[in-house]
């Protein structure tokens, strides 16, 4: 198989990041590429998917990781576990001797350690400039799901058309489920035997960059895992914070410390965000700086400001996003800057995730999430056309129609980016409409 051959099979099968970031795996290959990295970082806390898939399709994940560093032509394939995931350590090392130009790396338990820039700085010392891609330091960065799916694709024909969850928190027994895509969150609570108290908030994805989603949300390829909260614990309250008060918060009690700057993990790496710059120019508007609100492309979100290092409680990371929402929307492009050299203290501000989980009140759900096969047996699905970064899928299936799992039912406009949708389950199209299939059994 040539890359031509591969990103076509992958486009064909639906193939897109598994980590949530969501991007068309086809699109990221290149035969530039030297480095292959399999993320097994699981960036935030509480997900377990990444660690038991290495456990129990080791494999599979290998081969696939094989494949991929072959048909590239890639000099080495970087497998990239943290050091506390002993289990999946121990899967890699008993397996890799098999595998010729594939090493193991073993990441600190940092956050935001699953982070594509930290992870590359991490496992091979490159720095990618900011607003630029992996691929301009050689390197292409995949998720352990997403070479799952890649290797079942190539190997098997097959489409993807489940996704891997963790359903943690508030609930009785804590899973991690393989699950068609287009199930409900409610379908996923009751796999994990329902909640444990009626005085909770649900989180899609994880604790610092996930959103608040109710029962009737819809799982998608992207879909990592759902957490049942307290309402008071700063994961959800974060979240309910109002534009208008964080900024009187900032106006109020930023001290300018610049405690959120010096843990910023974009800035350890030379990147020109500053926060606490930021937060003085919004708490003063002083809108003829305009560095610090244009800096606000180079954020990566990650929420290390607002939910660690701020003493204060202020949000940075929501109004930068805020900022740098409304300046996509006016047709703002980021800047030009040149990265700083890493920060020489940087080892020393890596923040802890035993101490980040502490922080967010989340130490009683750290706890086993174990694999287990969904037994429920799933009577509709409603597959969202908009399933990744790019653009949504035209639906290629009408009302009425019968299809299998695995059947193509939507694909993404012609040379536009973006992979095919495939029914996960066997049945009758029962609803099209502009943002979503129906398929009922
Ligand atoms: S850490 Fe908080 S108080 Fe300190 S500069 Fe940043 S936003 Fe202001
Ligand atoms: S969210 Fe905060 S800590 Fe994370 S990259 Fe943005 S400014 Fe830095």
């Amino acid at each position: 198989m040539d890359i031509t051959e591969l990103k076509q099979a992958l486009f064909d099968g639906g193939v897109v990041g598994a980590g949530g970031a969501g991007f068309p795996t086809h699109a990221k290959l290149s035969d530039q590429a030297e480095t292959i990295i399999l993320n097994c970082a699981e960036c935030e806390p509480l997900i377990k998917v990444d660690r038991q898939l290495m456990t129990d399709y080791i494999d599979e994940i290998l081969s696939g990781m094989q494949l991929l560093v072959d048909t590239l032509g890639a000099q080495e394939g970087i497998i990239a576990v943290k050091k506390s995931y002993r289990a999946s350590i121990e899967a890699v090392n008993s397996q890799i001797g098999k595998y010729k130009g594939l090493k193991l790396h073993i990441l600190p338990d940092i956050y935001p350690a699953g982070d594509e820039v930290v992870l590359i700085y991490e496992t091979t010392g490159r720095v990618v400039p900011m607003g630029k891609i992996p691929i301009v330091v050689g390197c292409v960065v995949v998720n352990v799901e997403t070479v799952l799916n890649l290797y079942r694709k190539v190997t098997s024909g097959a489409n993807v058309v489940t996704k891997f969850v963790t359903v943690a928190g508030l609930v009785k027994d804590p899973v991690t489920v393989e699950v068609p895509v287009g199930i409900t969150v409610q379908e996923l609570i009751d796999m994990a035997g329902g909640f444990t108290t009626d005085d909770s908030v649900m989180i899609m994805g994880g604790p610092m960059t996930g959103r608040i989603c109710s029962v009737s949300d819809i799982v998608t390829k992207t879909t990592k895992a759902v957490l049942v909260l307290p309402p008071t614990c700063p994961p959800v309250t974060k979240r309910q914070g109002s534009s208008r008060n964080n900024i009187r918060n900032a106006m109020s009690v930023c001290s300018q410390c610049s405690m959120c700057t010096s843990l910023c993990p974009r800035n350890l790496l030379g990147a020109a965000i500053k926060p606490h710059e930021f937060m003085r120019a919004l708490a003063n508007g002083l809108t003829y700086q305009v560095d610090p609100f244009l800096n606000s492309f180079f954020c990566v979100s990650c929420g290390l400001c607002e939910m660690y290092s701020c003493h204060q409680g202020l949000s940075p990371r929501t109004l930068l996003d805020e900022y740098k929402g409304g300046l996509r929307a006016k047709g703002v492009k980021p800047p030009e800057r040149e990265n700083k050299p890493v920060s020489s203290l940087r080892e020393e501000r890596k923040v802890p995730e035993h101490r980040l989980v502490q922080r967010l009140g989340l130490h009683p759900f750290d706890v086993p999430a174990p694999m287990t096969k969904c037994s429920a047996d799933i009577r509709e699905v409603k597959l969202m056309l908009r399933q990744c970064i790019g653009a949504p899928c035209s639906p290629v299936v009408q009302t009425g129609d019968s299809v299998t799992a695995g059947q193509m039912v939507g694909q993404p406009p012609e040379g536009a980016l973006g992979t095919c949708l495939h029914a996960s389950i066997t049945g009758k199209v029962t609803a099209v409409t502009d943002n979503y299939i129906t398929i009922s059994k």
